[in-house]
């Protein structure tokens, strides 16, 4: 599909990152850095996906936050966390001046057994939603009865200052979904919580996203609902993908890629892939585009570009600024 770039230019994007099992990230720094250079609205950070700790995730944060002055947003999960291990953890977010959030439920650890037992005191992600809130909301009022005794005056701090919560959504069902009505009540339910946007699962047919947002809307969601897309640029990542979301095989897609073995004619037919889908789902209305990662910056960009949301120039990809 066509696109006018004068439709899409000055659209919003985003990216997925997670931090690196090794403290020694030298390819992630100047992966951040590339996609830094392109100015996207936030840069979100997984936690406790392949078995990274609260402490590595606050680290690539911190890298976000002090050297690039990208907008940092820390996925948290409930996994494993009495109600005071979780406000100590969103405390210590807070601290270190993270205001935006993925707020999830979280999956079992690797063999665990079947059931909720793994999750602790919060059973679902608009718990975690509320809590995350609460937090904030306790530290704004401590710092307002601080600056009053302090002479500074004070005031009365707004409920939600600050603090933005997104949540997970997931077009193709969640794999413990009943159904899809299950879905949206899902994430009515978090709006109600209070999240302020959502982020969906990745999915390779535009339909999944658009029927699922057409879905969402008649059932009262008013949240933006930002895409997840990935690149999918080799036939291993596109079958282990496939078996850890079971989302729908993009046949032509699959195809494609198991029929070289060319790195180069796989990551081009990855890309040229996300880019019809990225096109299709902006032209129906898409508020932005979120872009999973996976740690590399080649893919992404490719599709930002061919998209015609940034340009490279000497080495360097940048934003195209709204010509309207
Ligand atoms: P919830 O919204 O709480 O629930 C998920 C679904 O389960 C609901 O839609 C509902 O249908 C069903 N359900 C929940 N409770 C019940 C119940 N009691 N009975 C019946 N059905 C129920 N995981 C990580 O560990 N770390 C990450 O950083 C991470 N990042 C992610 C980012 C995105 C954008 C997405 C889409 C997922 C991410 N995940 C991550 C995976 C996520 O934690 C799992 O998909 C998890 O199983 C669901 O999380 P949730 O927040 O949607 O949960």
């Amino acid at each position: 599909m066509a696109i006018e770039q004068a439709q899409v230019t000055g659209i919003p994007f985003s990216f997925e990152l997670y931090p690196p099992r090794s403290p020694l990230a030298g390819t992630l720094w100047d992966t951040i850095r590339r996609l830094a250079d392109t100015s996207p609205e936030f840069m979100s950070v997984t936690y406790g996906a392949n078995g990274s700790s609260r402490q590595s995730s606050l680290r690539v944060l911190r890298h976000l936050k002090e050297e690039t002055g990208v907008h940092p947003l820390a996925h948290l999960t409930c996994v494993g966390s009495s109600h005071h291990e979780a406000n100590r953890l969103v405390r210590e977010f807070l601290d270190a001046g993270i205001t935006s959030f993925l707020a999830l439920r979280g999956d079992p650890p690797e063999g665990a057994a079947e059931g909720d037992d793994f999750l602790g005191d919060l059973g679902s992600a608009s718990e975690l939603v509320q809590l995350i809130h609460r937090v904030q909301t306790e530290r704004a009022q401590y710092a307002t009865i601080t600056s009053r005794g302090g002479g500074g005056g004070g005031r009365i701090p707004d409920r939600r200052e600050k603090v933005r919560v997104a949540v997970a959504a997931f077009p193709n069902g969640h794999p413990r979904s009943s159904g899809s009505q299950q879905d949206v009540d899902t994430l009515m339910a978090k709006e109600v919580s209070g999240a302020t946007m959502a982020i969906t699962q990745l999915f390779f047919h535009a339909e999944d996203y658009l029927g699922y947002v057409e879905r969402a809307r008649a059932g009262g969601v008013t949240i933006p609902i930002l895409p997840g897309l990935m690149p999918a640029t080799t036939p291993g990542r596109l079958e282990r993908i496939l078996q850890l979301t079971g989302e729908r095989r993009p046949d032509e897609l699959s195809r494609q890629l198991h029929s070289t073995d060319s790195a180069d004619q796989q990551l081009e037919y990855g890309v040229e892939h996300a880019t019809t889908l990225a096109g299709q789902v902006l032209a129906d209305g898409a508020p932005s585009l979120h872009l999973y990662t996976f740690n590399q910056h080649q893919a992404v960009l490719s599709v930002l570009e061919r998209v015609g949301l940034v340009s490279t120039t000497s080495g360097t990809t940048t934003t195209i600024k709204e010509k309207l």
